[in-house]
């Protein structure tokens, strides 16, 4: 995407404050968007990157917001709508990988992920629908992953939370597309990021022989926001793990 084409737009990136988020808030600012960074207690990585991006000549701010907790997304996309303007683009990055056995699984854990990873989209995107379809554009991208589909490495309750996210994107995919808002998902497989460490074992699995890079999921997330005609997708990057 080149220098300008986001100029004007308004993002709010759930998660950005490291990892894919990050690297998604750096391309979106890139291109020409104003960029929410919501995170959930690494205040100085957000406060790092908005100082990274205002001193390149972007627009951005930092929201801290526990994005399962509802009054707090409601007060985060206020929050980017009065400091920014009205949100555009959503993505919605924020996640947990909770590693746990099939027998060693809790009902917290199970509670957790799905507040945590899946009540979040919802809620999200319940909270910057009324400014995009006011606007008669808007773009989501939610990040789902290989273990939406595949066996994954980090536990059942994980998978379901991924699936989720799959059926919430076709879910809104078709009933906002008369509206000029897309909806689409990722799903990257093993992106070298603070989730992954202490799992670098699992680069065996990889016919590319590496693990993703952060700024390739967000090449992906670029193209999905560039394009009208494409809704309800799930786009899956795994150097040649799985095929959808
Ligand atoms: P990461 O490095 O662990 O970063 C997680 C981000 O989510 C951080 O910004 C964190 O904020 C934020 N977060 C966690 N819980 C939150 C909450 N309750 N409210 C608000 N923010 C919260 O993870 P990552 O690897 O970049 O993963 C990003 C997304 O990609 C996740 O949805 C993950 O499931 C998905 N994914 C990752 C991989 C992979 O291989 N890395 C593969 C497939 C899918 P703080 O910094 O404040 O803690």
């Amino acid at each position: 995407m080149t220098k300008n084409t986001l100029h004007g737009r308004v993002a709010l990136v759930t998660g950005g404050s490291r990892g894919i988020g990050a690297a998604i808030a750096r391309a979106l600012a890139a291109a020409g968007a104003a960029v929410a960074i919501n995170y959930r207690e690494r205040v100085s990585d957000a406060d790092g990157l908005v100082k990274a991006i205002v001193d390149a000549g972007g627009r951005a701010m930092a929201i801290p917001a526990d994005v399962s907790d509802a009054s707090a997304v409601a007060g985060m996309a206020a929050a980017v709508n009065a400091q920014l303007g009205p949100i555009d683009i959503l993505i919605n990055n924020a996640g947990v990988a909770i590693t746990r056995g099939i027998d060693d699984l809790t009902e917290a854990d199970f509670d957790q992920t799905i507040a945590v990873n899946l009540k979040s989209v919802f809620l999200c995107t319940q909270a910057v629908l009324p400014t995009m379809r006011a606007a008669k554009w808007g773009r989501i991208v939610n990040i789902s992953s290989g273990a939406a589909r595949g066996a994954g490495s980090i536990g059942p309750h994980y998978n379901a939370s991924k699936a989720g996210i799959e059926g919430l994107t076709r879910g809104y995919a078709a009933r906002l597309v008369k509206e000029g808002v897309t909806v689409n998902a990722v799903a990257p497989s093993l992106i070298e990021t603070d989730m992954m460490h202490g799992q670098e074992s699992l680069v065996s699995r990889i016919p590319l022989g590496r693990f993703g890079a952060a700024d390739e999921v967000a090449g992906a997330v670029m193209l999905l926001i560039d394009n009208a005609y494409m809704t309800g997708q799930t786009v899956a990057m795994s150097g040649g793990m799985a095929f959808n």
